[in-house]
């Protein structure tokens, strides 16, 4: 028998809602749809309807869905190897490796297969760092308000949110919160237990808040002085999301090491751990490692997105795409009352009103417009890198009909 699907607006439970429901943990609020099929900003579900995709897996699909050039990659590795261990070299991960290092600060890449688990790693090493310079003292690391790094019990108790830690206490040792873009209370909580500073360029999950300008380079600034490592958690931000390729690019500054994941692999799983050759050598054989990490698939998913973003000129076409939007939706918003601001940079924009959105979303996607909540009030936009500007406009016409039907009953 067919359920309706509680908040979901008169939409029915499928057989697979409902199979899913009945053996998958219930740790996901999902939406009542199926896809089965996706290409570029499009994506179809099980009863065929198209949808636009302004979420992209939640800043995952940056070069779009199922690109032929990472479906082919993927299809060859798959063909040729799958996996072996990292007991032994594989070519797609050094080939990897070397291209990050080519196009970023780092010198020496450490593979795994999330952003909680390149955070993770991160701060092991930050840990490790300091007790291989002569400071067996310093622990602890000094995270943001707002911030989110993942839900292992670390990268969440580094992750400055309450609403992540309930029920899970005690928490791990060592993590201090700050306020974000405050770089005198930054200052006033570096103490001699002090190992790192962890921080996103911009808080994504934190509601699209953007770090002041100079932010960085004075956190950058603050750990040279007290010999402590700057970790710039650019799972979010990384892999062109904000018009050059890591966030960090904006600023003029670099990081001591840098976390990836989301858009890198063209949506399979893959992490990064990027640092300087000094920081990097702390992380000798036997002390950090992962069954999957450089998985030749995910790798050569991984150089294609890469080769994608950067030699087929996307990070160039992206930005007049993104900037018609964001007019579009100050535009759009200017009309209700209950519109605060948009955020963000390049194809990371929120768009925060003083009241909850979950209603606009549903009714997005009743019009075929999928988009993203986050902080409760924050609409949240994170296409494909790719979209054109017909998509765009499109999307901006559901979104005037969206919020005409739930904002002006207002
Ligand atoms: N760091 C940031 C900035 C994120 O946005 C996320 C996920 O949203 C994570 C870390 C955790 O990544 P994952 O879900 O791959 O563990």
């Amino acid at each position: 028998m067919r359920r309706a699907c509680p908040g979901c607006g008169g939409r029915w439970m499928d057989q697979w809602m409902e199979r899913c429901d009945r053996v998958l943990f219930q740790t996901y609020g999902r939406f009542p749809v199926t896809f089965v099929r996706g290409r570029g900003c499009r994506l179809w579900d099980d009863e065929g309807r198209g949808y636009l995709d302004l979420v992209a897996g939640i800043a995952v699909c940056n070069v779009g869905h199922c690109h032929p050039k990472v479906v082919g990659a993927i299809q060859e590795q798959a063909s040729r190897l799958i996996h072996v261990s990292n007991l032994y070299y594989t070519r797609p991960m050094v080939e990897l490796a070397e291209r990050l290092v080519e196009v970023s600060f780092a010198q020496r890449a450490f593979f795994c297969n999330s952003g909680a688990e390149a955070n993770e790693a991160a701060i092991k090493l930050a840990r490790k760092f300091s007790k291989d310079h002569g400071h067996p003292e310093r622990f602890e690391v000094l995270t943001m308000e707002g911030s989110f790094h993942g839900r292992t019990l670390a990268t969440v108790t580094a992750t400055a949110q309450e609403k992540y830690h309930r029920g899970f206490e005690p928490l791990v040792p060592g993590f201090r919160y700050v306020p974000f873009g405050d770089l005198e209370a930054a200052r006033n909580a570096l103490d001699d237990r002090t190992c790192a500073i962890l921080v996103e360029p911009i808080q994504g999950e934190g509601g699209v808040r953007c770090a002041p300008p100079g932010y960085l380079q004075g956190l950058r600034e603050l750990c040279d002085g007290a010999g402590i490592l700057l970790i710039l958690d650019e799972v979010q931000t990384g892999m062109g999301r904000t018009g050059r390729l890591f966030a960090y690019q904006h600023e003029g500054m670099a990081p001591h090491v840098m976390t990836l994941a989301k858009g890198i692999a063209g949506g399979l799983p893959m992490g990064v751990l990027l640092a300087t050759e000094e920081v990097a050598s702390c992380l000798t054989p036997g002390t950090h490692a992962s069954t999957f990490g450089g998985n030749p698939v995910a790798s050569a998913a991984a150089l294609a997105v890469l080769s994608i973003l950067l030699e087929d000129g996307v990070l160039e076409a992206m930005g007049p795409v993104a900037e018609r939007f964001r007019e579009g939706i100050e535009k759009l918003g200017r009309a209700y009352p209950q519109f605060v601001e948009v955020r963000g940079k390049g194809w990371l924009l929120g768009m925060e009103f003083r009241e909850p959105c979950r209603a606009v979303v549903e009714e997005c996607m009743r019009r075929g417009l999928l988009v993203n909540c986050t902080m409760d009030r924050v609409l949240r936009f994170v296409p494909p890198l790719v979209i054109g500007m017909d998509e765009v406009e499109e999307a901006l016409e559901i979104l005037a009909g969206a919020f005409q039907e739930v904002l002006g009953r207002g």
